[in-house]
């Protein structure tokens, strides 16, 4: 193993010890996890092969002196604010930093950069991330609220340790900023007050790392979850659901959840805040001589009465029958529409001719004054 990818691994955590531990502890946490993980024991457990051969590689640096104190170097450096700003175990001070060897390239810039960055490296994060995701709904589930499955791939609470990311699910107290998560120390004209690197100001750590998580408290997983959606949401809203993003750190809150919810148009209905619009075909005597209509609404039906004489196009208001967003509920508005008979038969045909006569004899007239004139 080339000693660059060492960066990436958690040789400690692989194999549950702290990085403070002796030569027998390491060597008997690694033949503890050889014999409970072997692959001749727990045959087609993917889960225990894993373990396996992360033990067996973290032995074979860790269980070795001088590989072992390359490794430690390595990541001392990375924690000091080097080229990769690494977490680690390990206890840095100024006097290591001037120590020499630390700087990849080996420019000063590098050693200085790292000094100078210490108190500015990002401490661990105090909760987990935000998770963005988009939902599809119907215009009548979004109007109406919903609750939706949805599937999430990311950080989650380690079921092994309950997301403590201590194997015995008790973290210790830092020793070094004593709980607290900052140090201040001065070294001639600099002062510094920054986070511990120790705990990452977090002000505990964990001594005996949970080996599913490597200590982290957290595993990369698909979870299922269900999205209760409010009433009322509109195209492009975002929903904020607290506490359903990725798990924190070590039993920290979790991150919160934001939905875009998209709504796809409905056939008939339209919405204007909490009103529901639809319009309704009608025939020109149900306009004339009046009567009721049945109107859908987002629940049952509505009987609406037309009164005689409506002119097409008007809107009827039927109060409170539209979008009910908590207490407050829109109304639903219902536009007239006429829609005239293409074919006849000879029934209709005749009694809408005798119609038209007396329409005239009554001296009805649909174009008087349309065009100014008298
Ligand atoms: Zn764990
Ligand atoms: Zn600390």
């Amino acid at each position: 193993m080339n000693t660059s990818e060492w960066a990436d691994k958690n040789y400690y955590a692989d194999l549950g010890v702290s990085s403070s531990a002796s030569h027998d502890d390491i060597k008997r946490a690694y033949r503890k996890l050889a014999r409970d993980n072997h692959p001749d024991k727990n045959p087609g457990d993917k889960k225990a092969e894993e373990r396996f051969k992360r033990a067996a590689e973290a032995y074979d640096v860790v269980g070795d002196e001088t590989k072992r104190k390359e490794y430690d170097q390595l990541k001392a450096m990375l924690a000091s604010g080097g080229p990769r700003g690494f977490r680690s175990s390990q206890n840095i001070n100024v006097e290591d930093l001037f120590g020499g060897g630390f700087s990849q390239d080996g420019s000063l810039g590098d050693i200085f950069g790292g000094l100078f960055n210490r108190g500015g490296r990002a401490p661990q994060p105090s909760r987990g991330a935000d998770v963005e995701a988009d939902i599809t709904l119907d215009f009548r589930e979004a109007a109406k609220g919903t609750t939706i499955p949805l599937q999430l791939t990311g950080d989650a609470p380690c079921g092994s340790c309950h997301g403590s990311g201590s194997a015995s699910g008790h973290p210790t107290r830092c020793p070094k900023c004593n709980g607290t998560g900052f140090l201040s120390e001065s070294r001639g004209a600099f002062g510094f007050s920054q986070p511990c690197d120790e705990c990452h100001g977090t002000g505990s750590v964990v001594t005996d790392p949970c080996i599913d998580c490597q200590g982290t408290g957290t595993v990369h997983k698909q979870r299922n979850i269900r999205v209760r959606i409010p009433a009322g949401v509109v195209d492009g809203q975002k929903v904020r659901l607290a506490g359903q993003g990725e798990a924190g750190p070590n039993g920290k809150p979790s991150g919160d959840l934001f939905v875009t919810v998209h709504v796809t148009p409905d056939k008939i209905f339209t919405r204007e805040g909490n009103d529901l619009h639809v319009t309704v075909p009608v025939s020109f005597t149900e306009l004339a001589l009046g009567g009721t209509i049945t109107v859908p609404t987002l629940g049952q039906p509505v009987r609406v009465k037309v009164p005689a004489g409506t002119p097409n196009g008007r809107t009827l208001r039927v109060r409170g029958r539209g979008v009910e967003k908590g207490s407050s509920k829109g109304d639903l508005l219902v536009t007239v529409d006429v829609k005239v008979p293409t074919t006849l038969d000879a029934n209709a045909t005749s009694a809408l001719r005798a119609y038209a006569q007396a329409e005239k004899d009554s001296g009805f007239d649909p174009r008087a004054g349309w065009n100014g004139s008298e």
